[in-house]
């Protein structure tokens, strides 16, 4: 295990597929010490320890709970209330208890009365349609959104669950119990509800059967999760009743409207209508990650100081790879311009930019030849390079809400691998597991040189001794500000780059990838 563990002794209350899951990722990543894991069922406790997300096992909730600092309860969701009534008495001071619920209302209210300081609602946006710890994956929540509705409870444990879930890879999103299941009934209990309706429609034909060498991946995509578990679901639909039924009257009216343009053979319509549909689906911008079997790409992080051609040289490496680019210079600089829509100013509203900075859904998608990047479902490629932009981007990027959301965007999007993830912080706090880092620069009057020539063919007049002091001064900043200063990593391959041309600096790196693959 490296490093101090976030939690010493961790109960898993209900060890199925999402408390294996959980126990199987902290355990490999070392965020935890040891492991209890809580069934009923003598051949589920078996399989716990079997597939190693256990330590040990017991059926007796309380003892488990006792010497516990963090208390996962993963059980159905009716099932839930109950158990927190059982384990509260025994849970030690100083404890988090959370849950994985999909519905948070009901339970909330039960863990806010019972454990006012220690609960922190939790519902990983993460599943299967699998069951059981044998299904269990420690890539399960790899990129996944993981609600947390802390209320009550001590900054301190939040702060350290927050930071547990982020380890985990998941992407924390703080939210209310009220809203939480007011979202999750259109985004996620009404698509179930969907699937559910069209696989029983099917199954009243009168023979199902006959379907079979007619089905493709149309029909299995849109009716996976109605093979979740029934109990499950049945515990949730009667959970978030009113909820659900809003949802419901909505899609009724969509299909109506979809049924009336077909009726009619309305062809506007029917067109306005699909493109609409299309369009909508398309900004989910949604990555499955890869699924289970599949060999990963490795996570490759370049950091360096401006100039040194990072962007040039990780982009090759990228395309070389096959691997996705990510260029996290570019999503500083996509704050800033959203910022700047908005008439913020760094230093003033740093608050406000702090928050947009957590609504902005970032995405690399390809263009062409390129990958550009989306922000909301905007290509913002060519506004992000302008310089006021880029001016701006700077004090953005010393915010330290804006670093922590970007970071946690980041993460998501280094969670499936086979990436080269450029900036400045990569190696050393994005992704401090990252296989292979480099660190590349080259001297300053090297890069003083090379951005001279730049402005230089920009017809912007400057000397070369004002490019070189100014870029001192920004060195200075970058390696001594507070948060996140620019900084080798100590396991990364330093490649000073003065001399070499970009063909040379290139080769090397997807050589050491290469190495690292084979090793
Ligand atoms: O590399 P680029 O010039 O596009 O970066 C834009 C801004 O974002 C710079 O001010 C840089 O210091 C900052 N940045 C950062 N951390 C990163 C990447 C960029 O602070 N990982």
């Amino acid at each position: 295990m490296s490093g101090t563990p976030f939690y010493e002794r961790v109960a898993v209350v209900g060890i199925g597929l999402i408390g294996g899951s959980l126990a199987l990722a902290a355990k490999r990543l070392g965020l935890v010490g040891d492991v209890i894991g809580v069934a009923r069922s003598e051949t589920t406790r078996a399989a716990a320890i079997e597939v190693g997300a256990a330590d040990q096992v017991t059926d007796d909730v309380a003892a488990a709970v006792k010497e516990a600092d963090l208390i996962y309860v993963s059980a159905p969701v009716g099932a839930i209330p109950a158990l927190l009534e059982q384990l509260a008495p025994e849970v030690r001071l100083g404890a988090t208890v959370t849950d994985a619920g999909s519905t948070k209302a009901d339970i909330c209210r039960t863990g806010l009365h019972l454990l006012p300081a220690s609960f922190i609602g939790g519902h990983p946006m993460a599943g299967s349609e699998r069951a059981g710890v044998r299904s269990a994956r420690a890539d399960l929540f790899e990129g996944r959104t993981y609600i947390l509705t802390p209320q009550g409870a001590d900054d301190e444990l939040v702060e350290r669950f927050v930071a547990f879930v982020s380890a985990l890879g998941a992407r924390p999103v703080l939210s209310s119990p009220e809203e939480h299941d007011r979202m999750v009934a259109y985004s996620s209990h009404l698509p179930h509800l969907w699937a559910a309706a069209l696989a029983v429609g099917l199954a009243r034909l009168p023979e199902p059967a006959d379907l079979l060498p007619f089905v493709g991946s149309g029909l299995r995509d849109t009716t996976r999760i109605a093979a979740s578990d029934p109990t499950l679901w049945h515990d949730i639909f009667l959970a978030n009743r009113s909820n659900v039924l809003r949802a419901c009257d909505l899609v009724e009216t969509a299909l109506q409207e979809l049924r009336g343009a077909v009726t009619e053979a309305d062809s506007t319509r029917l067109l306005a209508y699909l493109q609409q549909a299309k369009a909508f689906r398309d900004s989910l911008g949604y990555t499955e990650p890869a699924p289970e079997g599949v060999q990963r790409g490795l996570r490759l992080a370049i950091d360096g100081p401006a100039g040194a051609g990072k962007s040039t040289v990780a982009r090759d490496v990228a395309k070389a790879l096959g691997y996705t680019y990510i260029d996290t210079g570019a999503m500083y600089r996509a704050v800033a311009y959203f910022a700047m829509q908005a008439g913020l100013v760094a230093g003033r509203d740093d608050e406000q930019i702090g928050e947009l900075s957590g609504r902005l859904r970032f995405e690399f998608r390809p263009v062409g030849d390129e990958r550009h990047l989306f922000a909301d479902g905007q290509d913002v490629e060519h506004a992000v390079r302008l310089p006021e932009v880029g001016r701006m981007s700077s004090p953005v990027s010393a915010i330290p809400l804006v670093r922590h959301n970007l970071v946690v965007a980041q993460r998501q999007m280094a969670a499936g691998g086979s990436i080269v993830m450029e900036g400045r912080d990569i190696g050393t706090v994005v992704l401090p597991d990252a296989e292979v880092k480099v660190f590349l620069t080259a001297s300053p009057q090297e890069r003083a040189r090379r951005r001279y020539r730049q402005l230089r063919e920009m017809d912007i007049e400057v000397s070369y001794e004002e490019v070189l002091n100014e870029q001192m001064v920004r060195d200075q900043r970058d390696s001594s500000r507070a948060v996140a200063p620019l900084r080798k990593a100590d396991d990364a391959v330093e490649i000073v780059s003065d001399g070499l041309q970009r063909e040379e600096v290139v080769a090397r790196i997807v050589a050491l990838v290469r190495e690292r693959q084979d090793g």
